[in-house]
């Protein structure tokens, strides 16, 4: 990296510990830094760039809308919009969206959703959001209250009141809540927590409890939607039926968009002055997200297979300091032993291979959906390289 680029951060603060690594331009999977270094993109920026980099169709949709129209304020009515939100009910099975612009406020706005729900039907009081040990839901105070990890709730205090953590995979723990709960979040794969795969008789079992108590049962897609499990949103591999469904990270391909979805209870919950953000729905955003979702439709069934692939071969590589691999797609975590994944994280970008890390001892790998067989083994080389240098 460029002193230049260096000196250059000393104005940006200090909230992210950043690899010293510059990338300046990228194409499908292969990243390139200030110095012409090439790299293997196993991370997608976190989950983001599904659709790889620089896609032609989705460098196209861009253009022509930046060229058309770019944004309009939720005044309005906008062709993009409509038609985005049309797409991803079908694709869920919901009801209606709500478009936001990022992970955290998708979280926000299912909490409000929950809490004007629950205060029409039942009046004030019942207002408590259960969230899982271990789960992220985002930064922002609500959000970040949601979240069941203590690391995160250090500084920031007070938290907001209304929130309770309960603990992974117990049924009987859920069953004990009191009635001043009004929905049930959870990620169906905690993953900022670790890649950890909710058991699915949980799942079932607590959507059969959210529907008897009329609890809304809200699942963060954020990191697991838009196919990165293989299937256009995580939940769809159980048998449940959400009431409310967020999405953000990889929806707009590399833009910022997010937001929730809510099935036909919900929809006429929140009503004009309710909840609003002025680049929600952004024209660009929107369209970018239309592209993605077009690129992504015929590789979606090799998702999975990919995945497998993926956990296969690294298990085959017997390496001295993996203790096993999850996850489920191309949402990939390798449990490791006895160092920091921080430090192989490092070794690996050394060696050309950009990815991420999960909870304290895990190896986070979320490549482009759209990756070829030629990247993945490729990348692999490196790890399993990598793996048994250290
Ligand atoms: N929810 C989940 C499950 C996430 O993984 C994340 C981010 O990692 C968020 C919410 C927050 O998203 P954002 O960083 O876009 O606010």
């Amino acid at each position: 990296m460029t002193q230049e680029i260096k000196n250059q951060y000393d104005y940006v603060l200090p909230t992210y510990g950043r690899y010293p690594v510059a990338f300046v331009s990228a194409k499908d999977c292969r990243l390139w830094d200030d110095s012409g270094k090439e790299y293997i993109d196993f991370m997608s920026g976190i989950g983001v760039c599904s659709i790889g980099h620089a896609h032609p169709a989705w460098v196209a949709a861009i253009t022509a809308q930046a060229g058309k129209l770019a944004h309009t304020s939720n005044l309005y009515h906008t062709e993009p919009g409509g038609k985005l939100a049309q797409r991803l009910c079908k694709l869920s099975g919901m009801s209606g969206a709500f478009f936001a612009n990022s992970g955290a406020e998708s979280t926000e706005g299912m909490i409000k959703i929950a809490r004007k729900y629950s205060k029409d039907k039942y009046g004030s009081g019942q207002h408590t959001i259960l969230t899982l040990e271990d789960s992220f839901h985002g930064r922002t105070l609500a959000a970040l209250t949601a979240t069941g990890q203590d690391k995160f709730h250090q500084h920031f205090d007070p938290f907001m009141p209304g929130f309770r953590h309960v603990p992974v995979n117990d049924i009987d723990a859920l069953k004990k809540q009191g009635d001043d709960v009004c929905a049930l979040l959870i990620e169906v794969i905690q993953g900022e927590g670790g890649v950890m795969p909710l058991d699915s008789e949980y799942v079932k079992q607590a959507a059969e409890l959210c529907k008897e108590r009329d609890w809304l049962l809200m699942i963060d897609e954020v990191q697991t939607g838009i196919g990165r499990t293989g299937r256009w949103f995580g939940f769809q591999d159980f048998d449940i039926s959400p009431d409310v469904v967020s999405f953000a990270k990889g929806i707009a391909g590399g833009l910022p968009l997010g937001g929730f979805l809510v099935n036909k209870k919900l929809h006429n919950v929140l009503n004009p002055g309710d909840h609003a953000t002025t680049y929600g729905g952004n024209l660009i955003c929107c369209a970018a997200a239309l592209a993605t979702l077009d690129i992504l439709e015929p590789i979606l069934p090799q998702v999975s297979e990919k995945g497998d692939y993926i956990r296969k071969r690294i298990e085959a590589m017997n390496l001295p300091h993996v203790d096993s691999v999850r996850g489920k797609g191309l949402m990939i975590g390798i449990k490791i032993k006895d160092i920091p994944p921080g430090e192989i994280n490092l070794k690996l970008l050394d060696a050309g291979l950009a990815s991420l890390t999960a909870g304290t001892d895990v190896i986070r790998f979320l490549p482009p959906l759209v990756i070829s067989k030629e990247d993945i083994d490729a990348g692999l080389e490196i790890f399993e390289n990598v793996m048994k240098s250290i």
